[in-house]
C-alpha cells in the first residue's frame, strides 16, 4: 500500500465531510494558512481608557478580525492556539503580571448558551495562564453593538461584582476592546472588592478609525 497516497486519500476524505477554510482568507482545505498565521504576530499596542491601561495584541482588523470572529461566532475553538501568542504578549507587557492573577470578564448566561464555551477563559488557557473566575454578572446587560462610548457605560454600569481577590493584583481579560466600557465596570467591580487592578489586556482592540459600518465584522460579546 502506498501509504502516502492512502494519508491522501483520507485527507480528500476528511476535505469532503468536513470541509475547511482558512479562518483568516477563505482559502480551502486550510484552517490557517501560513500567510494569516502571521498576520496574528503580536503587536502589542496600549491605550488608556479613563486612566485604565489597555495592552492589546492585536489590531480588530482584516485577518486578525476574521480569525477572532471565526473563534468567537463560528465555534472554531482550535483557534485559539494561533492566537494565544498575541494575548499573552499583552498580558506580559504588564511589568508585574507574573503575579497577578488573570480576571476574565464574565461572559453571559445567553454567549454560554449560545456557544457553550467562554472565549476569554479559552485564550487565557491556550496561552499558558489559569483563569480566576473573581467576576460574575450581577444582571443582563444589552447588546453593546450599535452604542455610542457614553451609551456603553451606562449600559454596563454597576453590572457586575467580584469576590475572591481582595489584596490580590489582578489583570482583567476579555478577547476585544471596543469602547473599554466592560473593561472599566470588570475593574471598578474588582477595586469594589478589594483588588489591586493593574490594568486590562485583551487579545485585538478595535482601532477608531476603522470603526465602519461593513469595515469589521460584527461580534457579539
Ligand atoms: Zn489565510
Amino acid at each position: 500500500v502506498d501509504r502516502s497516497a492512502l494519508a491522501r486519500a483520507v485527507a480528500d476524505a476528511l476535505a469532503f465531510v468536513l470541509p475547511v477554510e482558512c479562518a483568516g482568507c477563505g482559502a480551502s482545505d486550510i484552517a490557517l494558512c501560513g500567510g494569516c498565521r502571521q498576520a496574528l504576530h503580536p503587536n502589542p499596542v496600549q491605550q488608556r481608557v479613563d486612566g485604565l491601561l489597555v495592552w492589546s495584541g492585536l489590531g480588530f482588523e482584516h485577518e486578525p478580525a476574521r480569525v477572532i470572529r471565526a473563534l468567537k461566532e463560528e465555534g472554531r475553538t482550535a483557534l485559539a492556539r494561533p492566537l494565544a501568542p498575541a494575548l499573552a504578549a499583552a498580558i506580559a507587557a504588564f511589568p508585574a503580571s507574573g503575579e497577578a492573577a488573570l480576571v476574565p470578564v464574565p461572559t453571559s448566561a445567553a454567549s454560554m448558551r449560545r456557544r457553550g464555551y467562554r472565549v476569554p477563559e479559552l485564550l487565557i488557557r491556550a496561552s499558558g495562564g489559569r483563569a480566576v473566575r473573581a467576576l460574575r454578572s450581577t444582571r443582563v446587560v444589552g447588546d453593546q453593538r450599535g452604542l455610542s462610548a457614553a451609551q456603553r457605560r451606562a449600559n454596563t454600569a454597576d453590572s457586575m461584582r467580584a469576590s475572591g481577590v481582595g489584596g490580590r493584583r489582578v489583570v482583567v481579560v476579555d478577547d476585544v476592546v471596543t469602547t473599554g466600557a466592560t473593561l472599566l465596570e470588570a475593574a471598578r467591580a474588582l477595586q469594589s472588592a478589594g483588588a489591586e487592578v493593574l490594568g486590562a489586556a485583551t487579545l485585538a482592540a478595535t482601532p477608531k478609525h476603522i470603526r465602519r459600518e461593513g469595515d469589521t465584522p460584527a461580534i457579539r460579546r
